[in-house]
């Protein structure tokens, strides 16, 4: 590997909103070397290959913390319908959108058919572009829960475990196909019949099992938690990362606070937005899934959001997205609800996307910000987020995105061309 200076950069860290205006982050050996301002430079690199950033915006690569590789774009309620190998080249090429839309991390929230693992190999293996990815498998859950068929899906989409032998059982079967995340269902979804939020589809018994089997192999645990009754089951059980949170009481946030080192929140609102918004193109118009409730889980997920900002929680950006509705590659979206639904400031949104995000990724604490001795993983953007956060989503904004210091150009055409050490 080699060894590249970044300079003339309007270079955000990632660990306060500070910006520095002429900017340098040293790359070696996949590595930060140096960051901060040109005139701090350390000695040695006057032989170094240079890339001159021209002004533009260098950031930490982002998070996304609740990704489906295995999604499709496809209707919510006809997901991962694709016969195994069609579907892995499927993931294989939203892989590839995800890094090239600037997240060089991803936190699975579940596949089907057990693309991850694979896909995740090959990735590491630099076989194919993508994100440093967490990989799970199948959703874990219950006998009637969420999982076990609202969205439809036979055994190739879902575990279904119950008990606490079952489930120590389906967990250690995920150890062998070496997952290093498993994501179980709490409680429901407000388009199921038979699953609703706030109905805990998991016994605490069946909780703590699943924690600390996932904990003893080494494995993460990540929960479909919308209602307080399921984020406290989570918190109180010692899972890794919520999804969801859309409902909390004074218990709820206390718990979280309290263990807000550990835990972090994932909203993943785009699925409500984009519902409520674009549902009449999949027939599901607005006035039923108001009735549903899915206005009310929005409104109440603002609310949530305040005060876990107020309690110094983690929220992380990102979720849901690989839907028709929420295609891969638009994932930067999340940070503009962020700014316009949650009311945060432009650098809060990238500090959640970027520190805490890394954060939540890599427990290692190698990922997340562009600080001295963390893995290479950056954006060069074309524009200046911090004046106008969509600037993420268009792709030709995202002119560079390094990964282990290998950059990686082009990488949003089909056959992208992967030039390391360029
Ligand atoms: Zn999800």
């Amino acid at each position: 590997m080699g060894s590249l200076i970044i300079e003339n950069a309007n270079l955000f860290i990632g660990v306060d909103e500070e910006v520095i205006a002429d900017g340098a982050v040293w790359v070696s050996d996949g590595i930060i070397k140096f960051s901060g301002a040109v005139s701090d430079l350390p000695a040695g690199g006057e032989n170094v290959e240079r890339y001159d950033a021209l002004g533009k915006f260098v950031m930490p690569g982002m998070t996304e913390s609740h990704v489906h590789l295995s999604y499709n774009n496809s209707h919510p309620q006809q997901l991962n319908s694709e016969p195994l190998p069609v579907a892995m080249l499927d993931a294989v090429d939203n892989a590839r959108i995800l890094l090239g839309s600037g997240f060089t991390s991803a936190i699975s929230f579940g596949s089907a058919q057990g693309l991850d693992v694979p896909l995740r190999d090959a990735i590491n293996a630099g076989r194919i572009p993508g994100p440093r990815l967490a990989a799970s498998d199948r959703d874990l859950g219950s006998t009637g829960s969420n999982a076990d068929g609202t969205f439809g899906g036979d055994s190739s989409k879902k575990i279904i475990a119950d008990g606490p032998w079952a489930i120590r059982k389906a967990i250690r079967s995920l150890a062998k196909r070496r997952c290093d995340i498993v994501k179980i269902f709490l409680d429901g979804e407000a388009l199921s019949e038979f699953a609703p939020p706030g109905v805990l589809t998991y016994s605490d018994e069946e909780v703590a099992a699943a924690v600390e089997e996932a904990h003893i192999r080494g494995m993460r645990v990540v929960t479909h938690s919308r209602s307080a009754a399921a984020v406290k089951q989570a918190v109180q059980h010692g899972v890794d990362v919520i999804g969801h949170a859309n409902y909390l009481d004074d218990e709820a946030v206390d718990m979280l606070e309290a263990k807000r080192d550990q835990i972090f929140v994932c909203p993943a609102i785009a699925w409500e937005i984009t519902l409520l918004d674009r549902g009449s193109e999949l027939g599901l118009p607005r006035d039923a899934m108001e009735q549903r409730g899915y206005q009310k889980e929005v409104d109440e997920t603002i609310s949530a959001v305040k005060r876990l900002r107020d309690s110094k929680v983690r929220v992380l950006v990102g979720g849901d997205y690989g839907l028709n509705i929420t295609p891969h590659g638009t994932n930067s979206k999340d940070l503009e609800y962020f700014v316009d639904l949650f009311g945060m400031s432009t650098s809060e949104a990238l500090l959640c996307a970027t520190r805490d995000g890394g954060a939540a990724a890599d427990t290692s604490g190698m990922v997340g910000t562009l600080e001295e001795g963390k893995y290479a993983d950056l954006v060069i953007v074309d524009g200046n987020p911090l004046e106008d956060i969509r600037i993420l989503q268009d792709h030709s904004r995202i002119v560079g995105v390094m990964k282990d210091g290998v950059m990686h150009c082009a990488l949003m055409q089909k056959n992208p061309y992967i030039a390391p050490d360029e």
